[in-house]
């Protein structure tokens, strides 16, 4: 090929110049709680957590993409994926944001009559006693042989407080649009040591959508209608809290 005709060719490509994708508004981690061989807790029905979190992980990917969001998941499917590892693909795919999708249950197990909605970001301390137990129970999945203290390194340096505040944010903006949209009693914003959250470096927040132990709130969770209004309700809540922090950059 001559250089006039590689000119020729160049030239050619040049006229009609192909757009460059849109970057993506914003990143979004979805991390469907258990997987594999971690069933999480089972529901009054006996379904696992695992099979629950992972339907609403993919309605909630849908709706994300729809406000311009690329959403990746930690898992797509039914597959044992370790805790820090989790974290780890938020942080490699530089995510604005890491919801981590969970199911409550109750000390009592099975017919306990806790119900509703709580909402947690990472702490050292936990909020209560409560709140202390949902995170030993999630914490569970973690390999017995791994000594690390995941979490008692946090709040040192500024990048980590900063963290931290988003995911107050972010906490707060989704837990509100969840109580709205589901009704369900709200059980409060919470912190605790989750070892999900600890190693993300982004707003993270940890989500437990509802008792699997409580027998009516337990079946309901099963059903694809209370699945798409929980999805529905946490896309709104990460929707109203990227508008105030969009208002915040520009005052
Ligand atoms: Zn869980």
């Amino acid at each position: 090929m001559t250089p006039a005709i590689v000119l020729a060719l160049l030239l050619a490509g040049t006229t009609a110049p192909a757009r460059p994708a849109a970057p993506p508004a914003f990143i979004v981690v979805l991390d469907p709680g258990h997987g594999g061989e971690k069933d999480g807790a089972l529901s009054v029905e006996g379904r696992p957590e695992k099979a629950i979190t992972l339907q609403i992980a993919r309605l909630l990917r849908k709706k994300l993409e729809k406000q311009g969001a690329r959403v990746v998941l930690t898992r797509a499917e039914d597959v044992t994926v370790d805790l820090p590892r989790r974290a780890a693909i938020a942080n490699a795919e530089e995510a604005d944001l890491f919801v981590s999708l969970h199911l409550n249950s109750a000390p009592g197990g099975p017919g306990s009559p806790a119900r509703g909605i709580e909402t947690y970001f990472l702490s050292a301390d936990a909020t209560d006693a409560s709140a202390s137990a949902v995170a030993a129970r999630e914490n569970a999945d973690r390999p017995r042989s791994d000594p690390t203290d995941a979490v008692g390194g946090i709040l040192e340096d500024l990048e980590d407080q900063a963290n931290l505040a988003e995911s107050s944010r972010l906490a707060h903006a989704i837990h509100g649009a969840l109580v709205r949209g589901t009704r369900a009693p709200d059980r409060g914003v919470k912190q605790a040591p989750f070892h999900v959250l600890a190693g993300a470096r982004m707003a993270a927040v940890l989500l437990e959508l509802g008792f699997v132990s409580h027998p009516v709130e337990g079946k309901d969770l099963a059903r694809p209608a209370r699945q798409e209004a929980i999805a529905g309700s946490i896309a709104a809540g990460i929707a109203a809290w990227r508008r105030a922090g969009i208002a915040d950059a520009s005052r």
